[in-house]
């Protein structure tokens, strides 16, 4: 059984200009020792599902499930949430400063975290916390450890607040953009990090990016989210070689150095959605290449193109891979969708 199982999830938003609909009806399963990426760009509904899980979105109106070992966290008290939340599930965050006290060292914000959840001794606590400097690659950890995080640079904070994510042994980590700011070698060695204490630690991770390229070195299971709903599920593989859904599609062409040597990169055109006034049909109909008569007014489901491989696009389930201007079938499909939409 999945460590956490999350069905048909709605998360949305009273605000004075309507109402804001941040996820509609996704579903996921997480696996022990395994990771998730969560992949969409800015205003897709990824991170607030995750915050969701971690209690994070207050005030919104949110339905479904999230079992996590059994027990849903969605009807969880404030009380209990408290205790799952760095107990047993961990969050990491793309700016380390929203996790580190700018005003506490660095090593006693760990031993405090420590001994909010165990009963440990102080000195016992800050041995703990020394060590898991030492195992996230901070140099001279036991004297860095009384350092303040200003005196960290952005890939220490960053590695900071992994080892203080890890100071409980979670069994799952949420990482929400963890290395979108950092530069391209820090990146690759917290990639490297996460990855070495997931297989140590035996933990699950859902990892959050709009970085189809962070994706490709670490997910072994991915969902595309697009206007808030989940459009394309598969395993990393399948996604990157025989993508279904046009948006993902889309994504993989926009990463640098998708397109050959004289190509141009094709970006998506247009923007995401307002989700307060979405379009009819398919959310993604007004930037579709291959958008078909029923898009306009069909929502369309998520079906299974194959096991463990679901799209949520009207075209035939046996279109898959990156279609191209050769490719007739979606090119039959997209020139009678342009005449529609004009
Ligand atoms: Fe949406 Fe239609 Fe494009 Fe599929 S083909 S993504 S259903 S607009």
């Amino acid at each position: 059984m999945a460590l956490l199982q999350v069905r048909d999830l709605t998360v949305s938003f009273r605000t004075s200009d309507g109402l804001v609909q941040a996820v509609r009806g996704v579903s996921f399963d997480v696996q022990k020792g395994r990771t998730l990426g969560i992949v969409g760009e800015s205003g897709s509904g990824k991170t607030v599902c995750t915050q969701t899980l971690l209690g994070l979105t207050r005030g919104a109106e949110v339905g479904g499930t999230a079992e996590f070992d059994g027990q849903d966290l969605l009807t969880m008290t404030s009380a209990q949430l408290r205790r799952v939340r760095g107990a047993r599930i961990a969050a990491i965050f793309q700016d380390p400063l929203s996790s580190l006290h700018p005003l506490y060292r660095v090593g006693w914000q760990i031993v405090e975290m420590i001994r909010a959840h165990e009963r440990v001794s102080k000195p016992a606590a800050r041995a703990r916390a020394i060590e898991l400097l030492d195992l996230v690659g901070i140099p001279q950890a036991a004297s860095r450890v009384d350092d303040y995080p200003h005196e960290f640079s952005g890939g220490m904070r960053q590695r900071a607040m992994i080892a203080m994510a890890l100071a409980l042994n979670p069994e799952l980590i949420i990482a929400d953009e963890p290395t979108t700011a950092l530069d391209a070698t820090v990146q690759a060695q917290v990639i490297d990090l996460l990855q070495r204490l997931r297989d140590e630690f035996d933990s699950a991770l859902i990892i959050i990016t709009h970085d189809l390229g962070v994706i490709a070195d670490m997910a072994d299971q991915v969902l595309v989210m697009y206007a808030g709903k989940a459009v394309e599920i598969a395993d990393r593989r399948t996604l990157f070689y025989l993508p279904h859904h046009p948006y993902t599609q889309g994504l993989l062409e926009s990463i640098p150095g998708s397109a050959g040597v004289n190509e141009k990169l094709r970006p998506i055109p247009g923007q995401p959605p307002s989700l307060i006034n979405l379009p009819s049909g398919c959310a993604f109909h007004p930037r579709c290449r291959f958008v078909m008569d029923r898009c306009l007014t069909e929502i369309p489901e998520l079906r299974t193109v194959e096991r463990g491989h679901l799209s949520a696009c009207h075209l035939p389930l046996d279109l898959t891979g990156l279609g191209s201007a050769d490719d007739s079938a979606r090119q039959q499909a997209a020139d009678a969708g342009r005449e529609k939409i004009g």
